[in-house]
């Protein structure tokens, strides 16, 4: 059976934050202790200065199974402003890796 991960889209991602926070919240977590960290990056490209956000699940991520085993999203998945975090079988986000561009797939085991 395929394992279980996260598909982060992190060209969409706006760096709102909001996937910290909810992971905070499900999970009970005080002030900075994170299943999710949002990395900003400013780099300069062919264009200018970028800015982009690329999420990093922790260690205390355990992919919210507690919500995902009847059936849920994942707090972050859920709470996402941009739609741009995915839930899922590694092998099925990996199909949807090859549709799309700058992304990064995550699995915690
Ligand atoms: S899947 Fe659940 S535990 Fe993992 S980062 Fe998202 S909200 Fe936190
Ligand atoms: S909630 Fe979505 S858009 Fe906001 S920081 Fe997290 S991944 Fe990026």
């Amino acid at each position: 059976m395929s394992k279980n991960g996260l598909l982060i889209e992190y060209d969409y991602c706006t760096g709102c934050r909001s996937c910290e926070v909810a992971c905070q919240q499900e999970h009970g977590y005080p002030a900075g202790k994170f299943g999710i960290v949002v990395n900003e990056h400013v780099l300069e490209t062919l264009k200018g200065m970028s800015i982009y956000y690329l999420p990093f699940p922790t260690d205390l991520c355990n992919l919210c199974s507690h919500r995902t085993k009847d059936g849920q999203k994942p707090a972050c998945v859920k709470h996402c402003q941009a739609s741009c975090m995915h839930f899922g079988s590694i092998d099925q986000l990996n199909l949807e890796m090859k549709k799309r561009s700058k992304t990064v797939l995550y699995s915690p085991d």
